[in-house]
């Protein structure tokens, strides 16, 4: 039965490796996740396989809560709201994995008796595990607007307030490590660790969401990992092993692409706290605005366009509506290009999905190094639904909460035309100098029905 259970799980890690490699790119990327799934479907019969596994009932039970609970909500969730989603299913990791760490520490009556690496990576599992569900779950009531989106901070207090919390997790650590046995040991680790997790995350804010919940994430892969090696399971330390270091992969490059560090992150030192909400000072300045049929002239005699895709694309729908334009410019011999901001909508990604689901042909869409230096040769730059990733405060403004994140220079194109439906503010909350620029018009309109309006106006021309 060993070497059975040993061959089940090296076919699971196959799985999971081959549909991780799937997910590099939007058309294998639904593929890849079914293969990495059936991967862990075979990881989890094979863990049910192990001798003595124990309360068939409640496992049963277990299986059946996921099922109804996890189900429906990943079916009926909006792409908008995938980030939530990602923060709450991975916090339910991490807490699993603290509440593993808990459980063998009650079986085995403490560490005291086991060696020491079990003792060490089980504390750390505990500890991170109890981090990452924390913090995704404050992450979680952010990105719903169950709390403020805001960094909700302690001041002068806030880098004494972690750093006592976090010494407090590996004191109580240390004493369990080094023999103390009794449960509440345990139970006040992983509530410094859990305290840890919020007072982390909550003074994060604005634009700086998607590096944390990505953060988090390689946190709960980590601490799987570490949980495995105590446990000498080697499905946790694979899958693990691959969560953690994809990752943190991801979120080196999410802090590139954002111009933060990640230290900063963990000191809890970065999300500004200076936004200021659009119109905060009541001050109302005049924008110009179009029609959909200047708009549509206006691009009809361009030579190229470049249409900039945010997360206002992404709640209207527009894509495939910017698709049909696409095909109408491109009919008058325009050339028509995609900038991909790397955060731009709610999730990495969320652009190039969403282009794909339209049929975009992949050579037309172009990372953000490519195109900026191609603003300067562009007739008309259409902005669709994006605000945060085109405002030039992040360049000009060190007092702004997004200063020092690259931005889409898209100011520099020949004109700009930006449709959104108010002068409201985006995800950072704060003003953007671009729709007040001489060279910007806005469409004010929800982006499907603007982008519908202008394909009208362009087949009528
Ligand atoms: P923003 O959030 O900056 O702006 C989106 C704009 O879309 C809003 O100003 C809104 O204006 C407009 N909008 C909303 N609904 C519609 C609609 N139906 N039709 C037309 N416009 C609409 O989006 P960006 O993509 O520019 O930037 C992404 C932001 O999200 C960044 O700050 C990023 O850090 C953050 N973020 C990114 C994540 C990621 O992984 N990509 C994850 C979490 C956060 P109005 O209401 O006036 O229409």
């Amino acid at each position: 039965m060993t070497t059975f259970i040993a061959v089940l799980y090296i076919i699971s890690f196959a799985l999971f490796i081959y549909g991780l490699m799937g997910l590099t790119g939007p058309r294998t990327a639904v593929r890849g996740n079914w293969i990495a799934a059936v991967g862990m479907g075979i990881a989890v019969i094979a863990t049910l396989l192990t001798p003595g596994m124990g309360n068939w009932l409640l496992i049963a039970l277990g299986v059946a809560i996921g099922v109804v609970v996890g189900v429906p909500s990943a079916r009926k969730v909006k792409m908008t709201a995938m980030p939530q989603m990602v923060a709450l299913f991975n916090g339910v990791g991490g807490g699993a994995v603290a509440l593993i760490a808990w459980v063998e520490f009650r079986t085995t009556d403490g560490y005291a008796h086991e060696p020491a690496y079990v003792a060490i990576a089980s504390l750390f599992a505990a500890i991170v595990g109890s981090v990452s569900f924390w913090g995704s779950n404050i992450a979680f009531g952010k990105l719903q607007e169950l709390i403020s989106g805001r960094p909700i901070t302690l001041g002068k207090l806030q880098q004494p307030v972690n750093a006592i919390v976090l010494l407090a997790a590996i004191v109580f650590a240390v004493v369990i490590a080094t023999g103390g046995d009794a449960e509440l040991l345990m139970i006040g680790l992983l509530l410094a660790a859990g305290v840890l997790g919020v007072v982390v995350v909550l003074p994060i804010g604005g634009a700086d969401m998607p590096v944390v919940i990505s953060l988090l994430n390689a946190l709960t892969g980590l601490s799987a990992a570490a949980m495995g090696l105590a446990l000498d399971n080697t499905a946790l330390i694979v899958a693990g092993m691959i969560v953690g270091a994809s990752g943190s992969i991801l979120t080196n490059l999410m802090a590139k692409a954002m111009n933060r560090s990640i230290p900063a992150i963990v000191a809890g030192g970065f999300g500004g706290g200076s936004a200021v909400a659009s119109g905060g000072s009541g001050e109302v300045r005049p924008v110009r605005s179009t029609s959909a049929s200047d708009t549509a002239i206006q691009m009809a005699y361009a030579n190229k366009v470049v249409v900039v895709p945010g997360y206002g694309m992404a709640v209207a729908q527009a894509q495939h509506m910017v698709r049909e334009m696409a095909k109408l410019l491109e009919a008058k011999g325009i050339t028509v290009e995609y900038a991909i901001h790397p955060v731009a909508g709610r999730m990495p990604g969320h652009m190039n999905v969403l282009l794909a689901e339209a049929d975009v042909p992949y050579e037309q869409l172009k990372e953000m190094d490519e195109i900026n230096s191609e603003f300067a040769q562009t007739d008309v730059a259409l902005v669709i639904g994006a605000n945060d990733v085109t405002n030039p405060a992040a360049e000009t403004d060190p007092g702004s909460p997004i200063y020092g994140m690259p931005i889409l220079k898209v100011n520099h194109s020949r004109s700009v035309i930006v449709l959104k439906r108010s002068m409201s503010s985006g995800f950072a909350g704060i003003d953007n100098e671009l729709f007040y620029d001489a060279k910007t018009s806005m469409l004010f309109g929800d982006a499907k029905s603007s982008v519908s309006e202008i394909v009208e106006e362009l087949k009528a021309l």
